[in-house]
């Protein structure tokens, strides 16, 4: 019988260590994917721009251009435009390192979030009149004071609202809802986009997470958005979470503490 035993016992041993190497083997394996993922995306993001900056550059050396004001104001603004964008790209980034690493310092101070809702509405208006979309707001909650730090909570419903827009084939209809339950207040930003299906849900919040999305109007990102947001939430002693179906939009609820 001890005998038996112990076979027994190496057999198990054996089969613990092999299944342990082999996650091991698939994490890294996932892991390379979402490195080489994310290079890729990072570099194609990049292209554009550089290709941009040196188009405008070589046409304001053009000596027949280099006198016309107009045009090489025009040149400019499209080198400073492009400039930005390459600027958030890093900062997306590197803020999510940062807040890896706990490097981040998320002051907090009792704040309406009202007016932050609407802040972040504004900072969306360009793209959203670019996509001929349009946003309502139904303020219900009567209790609206919360601890927040302000700039990461616009940033938090800037993401929100921007994957509202992109996420959208036709134009995008927005809807922001917010209401009190108990000693919560609950935002929600609800869009007549794509949808997702249950299994993405559960992952959407995960750091590199993307859905291919096909050709819809050149949709990029590097599944960092609501990594982020997530992160900001829950340092916020908050919830966030997403309803959806495929085809019929999306909802994304955050739910915050009052404070008095
Ligand atoms: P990114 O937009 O850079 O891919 P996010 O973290 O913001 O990264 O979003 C992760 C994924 O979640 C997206 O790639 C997309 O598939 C899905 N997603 C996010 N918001 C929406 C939305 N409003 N409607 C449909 N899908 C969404």
């Amino acid at each position: 019988l001890p005998m038996t035993i112990l076979t027994l016992l190496f057999v198990v041993i054996i089969l613990v260590t092999y299944t342990s190497a082999l996650k091991q083997l698939i994490m890294q394996k996932q892991i390379s994917e979402i490195k080489t993922d994310f290079i890729n995306n990072m570099t194609h993001e990049f292209k554009t721009p550089i290709a941009t900056i040196n188009l405008a550059l070589d046409a304001i050396k053009n000596p027949k251009i280099i006198d016309d004001k107009d045009k090489v104001q025009k040149y400019l603004q499209m080198i400073k435009d492009e400039n930005k964008r390459m600027h958030a790209q890093v900062e997306n980034v590197l803020r999510i390192s940062k807040l890896e690493r706990n490097e981040l310092n998320i002051d907090k101070e009792p704040q309406e979030i009202t007016e932050y809702i609407e802040d972040a509405i504004d900072h969306v208006s360009l793209i959203l009149e670019d996509r001929e979309g349009e946003v309502h707001t139904h303020f219900n909650a009567t209790r609206t004071t919360v601890l927040l730090n302000d700039v990461h909570f616009t940033n938090v419903l800037v993401n929100i609202l921007d994957n509202a827009m992109k996420y959208s084939a036709d134009k995008p209809v927005i809807n922001v809802y917010t209401e009190n339950i108990k000693d919560y207040v609950l935002i929600k930003i609800e869009d007549n986009g794509i949808g997702m299906s249950k299994a993405v849900q559960k992952k959407v919040f995960e750091k590199f997470f993307r859905e291919h999305t096909g050709d819809l109007h050149n949709v990029k990102g590097h599944g960092l958005g609501l990594a982020y947001v997530k992160q900001i939430i829950d340092d916020h002693n908050g919830e966030v979470f997403v309803e959806s179906e495929k085809g019929k939009g999306s909802t994304f609820i955050i739910k915050l503490p009052l404070i008095n």
